[in-house]
């Protein structure tokens, strides 16, 4: 098992990508810190049980990553539980689709606040403490196809995940020396309640499906045993690095 004896924290990982990801954590020997915006959703419960059952050690913290105090708290609280944290995937976001023209200052900051600064937030609080401590440690970011790919209604959103880019280049190269590798997952078209729309629409989802290679959505284990990958100690060389799991989707 890639993650024997690793703690992850997961953000976001109440439903969709974060489950996906969750699961294949578990699977592969981690106990995994649940964290959500709203941790009375049953989908959390349900995450936090599954793990569970497969003899791992799991619990719900909430935090709108977006906030300081309140990941402070939840890093401090996953610590005194679980002891030490290795592994933070940066996986909460939220995306609103809105021309240029209409985009309004609030909606910009609200995507940018938990796409981009929810990430630097929980990043700088992790690594802190895991400095503190001289471990070794790893954090993944859950990016998007749209830092490299242009949707329309994105000016808020696309800009944010190409920051998440560049946030794990820099925070690479600060923190590799210390003991941290930092990388970054892209997904493309994947089966959650983000897409759910797009998946129930009979006109955009053959247009949607006709532009990827594999020619379907992919399923949130599959960015899941991405972010294994690069959390595990067998991509102890890989460090700075962003991958689109996509299908075929930008490179068609
Ligand atoms: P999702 O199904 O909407 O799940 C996102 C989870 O994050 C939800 O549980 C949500 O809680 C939580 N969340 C939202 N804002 C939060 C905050 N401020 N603090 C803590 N948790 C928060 O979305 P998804 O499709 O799994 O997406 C996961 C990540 O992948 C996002 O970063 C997204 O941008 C990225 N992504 C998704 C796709 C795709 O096709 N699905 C493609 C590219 C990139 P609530 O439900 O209570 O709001």
């Amino acid at each position: 098992m890639k993650l024997e004896g690793k703690v992850a924290l997961i953000t976001g990982g109440g439903r969709g990508i974060g489950r996906g990801i969750a699961e294949v954590f578990a699977e592969e020997g981690a106990d995994v810190v649940v964290n959500d915006i709203d941790i009375t959703a049953p989908e959390v419960d349900g995450v936090v049980q599954w793990i569970r059952s497969k003899g791992r050690r799991s619990k719900a913290f909430q935090a709108d990553v977006s906030k300081r105090a309140e990941v402070e708290t939840m890093f401090e609280e996953a610590w005194s539980e679980f002891g030490h944290v290795d592994i933070l995937v940066n996986n909460a976001g939220i995306e609103t689709i809105v021309p240029f023209l209409e985009l309004k200052d609030e909606q910009w900051t609200r995507v940018t606040d938990v796409d981009l600064r929810g990430p630097w937030l929980c990043s700088q609080t992790f690594c802190k403490r895991v400095v503190a401590e001289g471990r070794k440690a790893s954090i993944v970011n859950i990016g998007s196809v749209q830092a490299a790919k242009i949707i329309a209604g994105r000016t808020h959103y696309a800009p944010a995940k190409l920051g998440l880019e560049a946030l794990t280049r820099n925070v690479s190269a600060e923190m590799t020396p210390l003991g941290i590798r930092v990388n970054c997952v892209h997904p493309g078209f994947i089966a959650t309640s983000m897409t759910e729309w797009i998946l129930n629409s009979p006109e955009i989802l053959p247009e949607i499906l006709k532009q990827i290679s594999t020619g379907r959505p992919g399923e949130p284990r599959e960015i899941g045993t991405v972010a294994a990958f690069f959390a595990s100690d067998e991509a102890s060389y890989l460090t700075g690095q962003s991958i689109h799991v996509d299908g075929g989707w930008v490179f068609k």
